[in-house]
């Protein structure tokens, strides 16, 4: 008995030991293919990392800030932790929702889903269900709307260029005014005049005045209106506690990940393949590479320098950027959603993130309350230029005035400013990518992945899907077009179609030279420093004055 049990144990060991042995095999064999490089240390440079390392590669991905996560990454001051725009994790993609899950076990909450519209002090249903807006009109404003929408129906705008008179015709300018008018400007930086008919007809599908009108007195029934995700994953201590698992783990199979380290030269060889890439002050020579910089940065990176038509094509991409002001406040939380939708137009502010409603464990003092008030902007524009005392001063007085909580309540701030936090879909922009991706095709060891990576408007899943078919690419010798990946996703974080709204290329403040944003800047800039003035740290500890208006 005692002797069998001896050489079933001896069995185990031998085949731990030849496992042990085959596995040091195939990553020897592995490393002798030569180091990949994984520029960007965002949901998908990451994603790339984990899995070349998971299946034995040399890997080393680089990293311009001091933390990784990218725009999905978790800021974390004094103990308060938040998002720099809410990330909800929801995905049609079952390869990405199982990772999501090994990454983080029970760490990843099922949270609910709350958001509504703040609108003249009182909370609407999102998306706008008729028979909530009849209601909370009141009977003389809701004869105003009817007036309003009957002129329209008599009056019609002769033209349908604009979102604007898209919507005039079918709800009439009153309603147009209070409820889809000041949002919309918000996020996109233009009026709604600039903005194109067909991105309103993809965006307002399902909703008519008469369907309104019908589901107020009889119901919602046979109500078109698309409903939305009730619930969403979401890590306990914030969506950056996934990306610094799965750096962990990198690092655990020998891979790198390197922080602080700006991209900021690559150097092609004469087969036109990558043969070096450089940091400030390191040199690698890899024999792949994975990036998901931006395409305007990569096409400026590149030595000897990328055809005049590729330059030009890159400098005319643009990006809407984006601020986050995150205030504690004392006392209980402001409103029980996960966000709101502000559509006053007396105040600045889009929305406003409720940090404890999308984890308890984001806000360390149960005493306290702390909101994200988030800012579209364009980099260089009045709003992004603003001192960090000046941002938290106005974010503390557009909580009074919307009468969410006193401006004396608000006890600490912290601003975070983040660069090319939406790719912009302008008139221009596909004839653009397609003259940079015929010339990407010319680069046999470069695979461009991820959100800014590919121009492409998308949540998180799609920026790791792309960054998994790239690695397959290179394990497997399969040839996924990266460009085509899709995950028919529908919950965009601005709830945006992916329609391009503009009707011309939005007018910036303070254009930008053709690809003059040097990386250094960029990445400074991500770390929460006014790129252009010298502002000092934004991301800092200030104790706001309370209004005195
Ligand atoms: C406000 C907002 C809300 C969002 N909400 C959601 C949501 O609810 N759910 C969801 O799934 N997605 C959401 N997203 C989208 C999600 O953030 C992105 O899809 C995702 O972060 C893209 O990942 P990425 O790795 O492609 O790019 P990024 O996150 O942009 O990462 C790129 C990385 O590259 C680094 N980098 C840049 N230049 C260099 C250089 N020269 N050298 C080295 N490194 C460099 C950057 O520092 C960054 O870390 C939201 C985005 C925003 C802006």
């Amino acid at each position: 008995m005692l002797e069998r049990e001896a050489e079933t144990s001896a069995d185990e060991s031998a085949r731990e030991l030849a496992g042990e042995l085959q596995a040091a095999a195939s990553r020897s064999a592995a490393k002798e293919l030569g180091e990949t490089l994984v520029l960007g240390g965002g949901p998908a440079g990451l994603t790339a990392g984990y899995l070349l390392a998971d299946a034995g590669r040399a890997v080393r991905v680089l990293e311009a800030d001091e933390q990784v996560g990218g725009l999905a990454r978790t800021v974390e001051r004094d103990g308060y932790r938040f998002d720099l725009g809410g990330h909800r994790f929801f995905t049609k993609a079952r390869e990405v929702e199982a990772l999501w899950h090994d990454i983080l076990g029970d760490e990843f909450l099922l949270r609910p889903r709350m958001s509504r519209i703040f609108w003249n002090g009182r909370y609407l249903d999102y998306p706008l269900r008729g028979s909530d807006v009849i209601r909370k009109l009141g009977a003389r404003e809701l004869a105003r709307c009817l007036a309003s929408y009957l002129k329209a129906r008599v009056v019609r705008q002769p033209r349908e260029e604009s979102f604007e008179e898209w919507v005039v015709n079918r709800f009439g300018r009153r309603l147009f005014e209070l409820f889809f008018k000041s949002y919309t400007e918000k996020v996109w930086g233009v009026p709604t005049s600039e903005i194109r008919a067909e991105w309103a007809a993809q965006r307002i599908n399902g909703l008519t005045f008469f369907a309104a009108v019908r589901s107020a007195f009889f119901g919602n029934r046979g109500n078109k209106v698309k409903s939305l995700i009730k619930e969403f994953n979401y890590p306990r201590y914030g969506p950056g506690q996934m990306w610094e698992t799965m750096t962990s783990s990198i690092e655990e199979q020998g891979g790198v990940v390197q922080l602080d380290s700006p991209v900021r030269r690559i150097e092609l060889g004469d087969g036109g393949g990558i043969v070096a890439v450089e940091t400030e002050s390191e040199r690698f020579e890899p024999t792949a590479v994975i990036s998901s910089l931006p395409l305007r940065n990569i096409v400026e990176m590149v030595q000897p320098a990328a055809p005049r038509h590729v330059v030009e094509a890159a400098s005319g991409l643009r990006y809407r950027d984006f601020m986050t002001v995150a205030l504690v406040v004392d006392g209980a939380d402001l409103f029980p959603d996960n966000w709101i939708y502000i559509h006053e137009p007396k105040v600045k502010v889009g929305r406003i993130q409720n940090y404890r409603s999308w984890s308890p464990w984001m806000v360390p003092d149960p005493a306290k309350a702390c909101v994200g008030l988030e800012y579209f902007c364009f980099a260089g524009d009045a709003l992004w230029t603003m001192a960090d005392d000046d941002l938290l001063e106005l974010a503390a007085s557009e909580l009074e005035q919307l009468g969410l909580a006193p401006a004396a309540a608000v006890e600490q701030g912290y601003v975070i400013r983040v660069p090319k936090a939406y790719p912009i879909y302008d008139t221009e922009y596909v004839g653009r990518i397609a003259t940079i991706r015929a010339w990407l095709d010319t680069i046999p060891n470069l695979q461009q992945v991820g959100r800014n990576g590919l121009h492409r408007y998308n949540n998180s899943d799609h920026s790791m899907l792309t960054a998994m078919r790239a690695v397959e690419n290179l394990l497997t010798g399969a040839r996924h077009d990266i460009w085509e990946v899709n995950v028919e996703s529908s919950y965009h974080e601005i709830d945006v179609a992916p329609e391009q709204p503009y009707r011309d290329a939005p007018h910036l403040n303070e254009p930008l030279d053709p690809l003059t944003e040097a990386p250094d800047v960029a990445a400074d800039s991500l770390r929460g420093r006014e790129p252009q003035r010298a502002h000092g740290e934004s991301a800092r500890s200030i104790r706001v004055r309370p209004n005195e208006d």
